[in-house]
């Protein structure tokens, strides 16, 4: 059977869908074929979503723990059961499954539930169906990266999404890579009671972040119990009697660390396994990504390619952002991303939100900069919500005042960040920050201070 699109998506997960989306909302006849059970992608069914479930629960578990006595509270045996969490996480999922395919229904999208692989540049096969489209998204994201020395055994060796369906809560677990995945996910199993050991191989956890920020992050997550060790590199493993000896060379010295499970948090890679790329001349890179131009074209003119399989950052958002993007253009629009206002957030507790340029990028692209800075300990709303241990840190120009960086450490930092890309996105500068009114009494107010700590 051979069906005629104007558009094929092949993937449904955030840059897919929206994709796909946006196509039929332009006039485009629209398919999404996705090889997973359920739309969604990595963001939905074993990334974003489920992991904030996690994150949500075990926080309420740990704060009532940990402050329930100085707020006054009495909650009896404080208790958790994680087959009753893994349920709320799943049925939040299915919930929003369910909504991609009423938005396709309404949309106007066909959803073909299948392994997308190109048989020439216009027709994909997806089991017995041959698919000819005009104009192809390649929007497959990516999969965890493996240590070659301990593959995923999906019992001992552990990757994200081992992680997030576990059974027990493990004594000991040892998270191999210091950054978003190995530290949200550490912080759901510290929460609950296991010891955590981060093994980072750089000489910091999150290297990409703000110097001052990650060092921050690290005491506060070394207060709440996670064993951190930077300069740290697994090197190999052995498996008896239901326990992992982990080997490691931390600063040098070799060490061998005795755990129930390893989750390997190494960084992801873009995903084009099955894809047929090769029928179609496209070669990807070496870090595996399809190469594109600025209107997401591959080296075939009529495809296209969004989200985690190109170069950038990682995150849903990019990928949606991509998605609406690349859908417009094939539709004769010009639309604009800005890849300088792209927030990152690390949902711990506290979170840590960043925006625009680090002061090292400052410092290596000779930009003249200056820094503004306010701490979570002098606002009385972070004080009374156990937030104190964070704060904020401002990069402008030093000559115009434009906003260049954002560096927020605090139990909303995710949500402040916005104003902080708007303004970076809309080129604010920081006096227009500090005299925009904040709300009182909030932790939002603490982005002002630092701004206002510019005035001259
Ligand atoms: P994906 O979401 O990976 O979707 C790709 C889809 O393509 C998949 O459904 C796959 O089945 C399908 N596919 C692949 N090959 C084929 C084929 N040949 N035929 C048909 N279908 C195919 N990002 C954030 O912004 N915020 C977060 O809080 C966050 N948390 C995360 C937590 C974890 C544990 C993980 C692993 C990731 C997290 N991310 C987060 C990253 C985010 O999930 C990804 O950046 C995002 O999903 C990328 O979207 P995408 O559309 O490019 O690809
Ligand atoms: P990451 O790149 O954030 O962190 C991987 C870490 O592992 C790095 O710090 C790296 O130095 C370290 N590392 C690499 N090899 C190592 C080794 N052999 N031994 C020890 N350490 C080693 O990657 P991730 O945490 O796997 O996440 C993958 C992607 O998913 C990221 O790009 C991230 O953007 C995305 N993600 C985002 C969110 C979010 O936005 N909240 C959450 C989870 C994942």
């Amino acid at each position: 059977m051979t069906t005629e699109y104007d558009v094929a998506v092949i993937g449904a997960g955030p840059g897919g869908y929206t994709a796909a989306l946006r196509a039929s909302a332009l006039g485009l006849k629209t398919v999404c074929i996705d090889k997973g059970a359920q739309p969604g992608g990595t963001c939905l069914n074993v990334g974003c979503i489920p992991s904030k479930s996690l994150l949500h629960a075990s926080l309420h578990y740990d704060t009532i723990k940990e402050h329930a006595k100085e707020l006054g509270l009495s909650v009896g045996d404080l208790d958790y059961d994680l087959a009753a969490m893994m349920r709320n996480k799943e049925q939040v999922v299915s919930q929003f499954q369910q909504g991609i395919h009423t938005l396709f229904a309404n949309g106007k999208v066909d959803y073909i539930e299948g392994t997308a692989a190109f048989i020439n540049p216009t027709q994909i096969q997806v089991g017995a169906t041959i698919i000819q489209a005009k104009h192809t998204i390649i929007a497959t994201g990516s999969s965890p990266v493996e240590l070659p020395f301990m593959p995923f055994d999906g019992k001992h060796i552990l990757s994200s999404t081992d992680m997030l369906a576990l059974k027990e809560v493990p004594r000991h677990l040892v998270v191999v890579g210091g950054g978003v995945i190995g530290l949200e996910l550490g912080s759901v199993y510290r929460r609950l009671g296991a010891k955590v050991t981060v093994v980072e191989f750089m000489d910091s956890i999150c290297p990409e972040f703000d110097s001052t920020i990650k060092q921050t992050f690290a005491k506060i997550l070394s207060k709440q119990g996670m064993d951190i060790h930077t300069k740290a590199k697994a090197t190999g493993c052995t498996i008896q009697n239901d326990q992992v000896t982990l080997s490691c060379e931390i600063e040098g010295k070799l060490t061998e660390i005795i755990c129930d499970q390893v989750l390997v948090a190494v960084g992801r890679r873009p995903y084009t396994n099955q894809l047929g790329i090769e029928n179609i001349d496209l070669t990807t890179n070496a870090k595996g990504q399809i190469p594109v131009n600025e209107a997401f074209q591959t080296a075939q003119s009529n495809i296209y390619a969004i989200g985690d399989v190109i170069d950038g950052p990682m995150l849903a958002h990019k990928a949606e952002r991509e998605g609406v993007c690349v859908a417009e253009i094939i539709a004769g629009r010009s639309p604009h991303i800005n890849y300088a206002a792209i927030p990152s957030v690390v949902y711990t507790h506290p979170e840590v939100a960043w925006v625009g340029l680090t002061e090292e990028a400052c410092k290596q692209h000779n930009i003249p900069y200056k820094v503004a800075r306010s701490k979570n300990i002098a606002n009385a709303r972070a004080v009374m919500t156990q937030d104190a241990d964070g704060l904020v840190k401002l990069i402008y120009h030093k000559e115009n005042g434009q906003l260049l960086g954002a560096h927020i450490i605090g139990a909303l930092a995710g949500d402040q960040i916005t104003a902080c890309t708007l303004a970076i996105a809309k080129k604010l500068t920081i006096q227009e920050l500090a005299t925009t009114i904040h709300p009182h009494p909030a932790t939002c107010e603490v982005i002002q201070h630092a701004a206002m700590s510019a005035l001259t």
